[in-house]
């Protein structure tokens, strides 16, 4: 299996999947998607369906990472998703909600659905060192305002020949963020605080990532810079699993059959994690509508719905903070699959540009075929949460929220009765126990730690075992440094 830059035209240089997981980005400033999609029949799936969840990741995975052999595959997936990152026996355990399917998709160690990926991408890169014959071991720079940050952390923490740092503004995180950063083990891990925004510090981490100097320095201790970024083929691929996995489990529990079609909705920021899905229906997985749940940032539910995608609009910063994005990166990849690259190519520069584009109508035809949208502003988020709760007895974060209102209305638009509807549900509720608390109307403690003791109490359904134990434990990443000083602090781990 190759893999070529969506922003390729003519000569189209052919990548194996360890270079394209090593690099991350294309060198055009293109994304990597691979020539062909693999097929998928149903006597795989009967196949996949007696096999552990470890055993189906490196199966599937090894369809498209070719270079890495099934051995190393499932080495990995042992280590991504068995215990102890995930404790429960199954790491993407199904719950009935109703008539629809909640894919549990944050069962790992920091609670949200980035572990899925975050888990096994790393081994995946330490191995794509040693296959593309790479002599220096990469130094990972992340800026984050909270969530990547910690599950990059946990990724890497003690992965063979790498090194993670982590830059997040001070009072930029909720008091939980910063306690799951501050205490993070591992002896390969940095976590350094800085003052200022989150734009200073991923502003600060472009810079050092365009600093020549800085990656000559860096060579001399045998390090260069690498990201954890979201747009890496390395997340994407762990993420059509799920997808396929949930199927199988569906069909042994007999609530569908093989070849009934799954109709599955995603809460949606960045496009990645429908994106894994709309990999597994080209591949052959009989999944119906995909569906699209955006919050208050709903220019996807405008792109799907008339064609136009204009990130020229008022940014909000919602309940569901995850999916507060404007710029959609992983939609290029499915606007190259959909529309050729020369047209997708156009349409990156018309947003480089102008800040937005609009495709054509066959393009847009082709896919609304595939996908339908809805998006949920603050008031309904708060009300689809707290009546799924009631009703339902089910206590869902924010995000899934977003993603359970896009799904009820969806399915009242169904004219067919019976209708698998698969719901992929994001963060435990007590990631964000705050606005939880909020949305059922419940008081809100000020200390994070007094918010998820409080829903705890009031649910019954018990915090998850390390988000509950942070509040003890002692913290190793203490400094807080001004963002002019972010260069020599990455410069005095790399040397340490
Ligand atoms: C990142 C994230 C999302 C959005 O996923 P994309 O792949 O960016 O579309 C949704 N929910 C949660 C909790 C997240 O952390």
């Amino acid at each position: 299996m190759k893999f070529v830059s969506t922003r390729a035209l003519n000569n189209k240089k052919e990548y194996s999947a360890a270079e394209v997981i090593k690099q991350g980005l294309a060198p055009d400033g293109g994304l990597f998607v691979p020539t062909e999609i693999p097929a998928l029949t149903g006597e795989d799936l009967d196949r996949l369906a007696g096999m552990t969840y470890p055993e189906r990741a490196a199966e599937i995975m090894g369809l498209y990472l070719t270079d890495y052999t099934r051995e190393e595959l499932l080495s990995a997936a042992n280590a991504a998703y068995g215990a102890p990152k995930f404790p429960e026996a199954t790491p993407t355990p199904i719950t009935k909600v109703g008539d629809l399917e909640l894919l549990e998709l944050w069962h790992g160690p920091t609670s949200a659905f980035k572990d899925m990926a975050l888990q096994i991408m790393p081994h995946l890169l330490s191995m794509a060192l040693t296959k593309t014959g790479e002599t220096r071991d990469a130094l990972i720079l992340v800026a984050t305002s909270g969530d990547t940050g910690k599950a990059a952390l946990e990724g890497y923490a003690d992965v063979p020949r790498v090194k993670i740092h982590v830059f997040y503004p001070t009072d930029g995180v909720s008091r939980i963020q910063k306690k799951q950063m501050a205490t993070q083990q591992g002896s390969n891990v940095n976590v350094t605080a800085i003052y200022g925004n989150f734009d200073d510090a991923q502003n600060g981490v472009k810079a050092i990532f365009a600093d020549g100097e800085m990656a000559s320095l860096l060579d001399k201790e045998g390090l260069f810079l690498s990201s954890a970024n979201s747009i890496n083929w390395g997340r994407l691929v762990p993420q059509v699993v799920y997808y396929i996995s949930a199927y199988c489990d569906l069909m042994n529990a007999g609530r569908l059959q093989k070849g009934d079609l799954m109709d599955v909705v995603v809460p949606t920021g960045n496009f990645g994690n429908i994106f894994a899905c709309c990999l597994a229906k080209r591949m052959g997985l009989p999944v119906g509508k995909m569906i699209c749940a955006s919050n208050q940032n709903n220019v996807l539910t405008d792109f799907i719905n008339n064609g136009v995608y204009d990130r020229r609009r008022t940014f909000y910063q919602t309940v569901s903070p995850s999916m507060d994005i404007l710029i959609s990166s992983n939609l290029e990849r499915l606007l190259w699959l959909v529309a050729g690259p020369e047209k997708c190519a156009s349409y990156m520069e018309a947003l480089r540009k102008d800040g937005v584009y609009a495709v054509d109508k066959e393009v847009l035809e082709a896919v609304q075929e595939e996908f339908a949208a809805y998006f949920c502003d603050e008031a309904l988020t708060k009300n689809v949460l707290r009546e799924i709760y009631e009703q339902r007895m089910y206590l869902a974060d924010t995000h899934t929220a977003v993603a359970l209102s896009a799904a009820l209305r969806y399915q009242r638009s169904l004219e067919e009765e019976k209708r698998t509807v698969l719901v992929a549900s994001t963060a435990s509720p007590y990631k964000f126990s705050p606005a939880v608390l909020e949305a059922l109307g419940k008081t809100v403690p000020e200390d994070g730690f007094e918010a998820l003791r409080s829903l705890q109490k009031i649910s019954g359904i018990p915090a998850p075992a390390r988000l509950a134990a942070l509040e003890t434990m002692e913290d190793r990443f203490t400094e807080v440094i001004a963002a002019e000083n972010m260069k020599e602090a990455v410069l005095a781990f790399a040397r340490s």
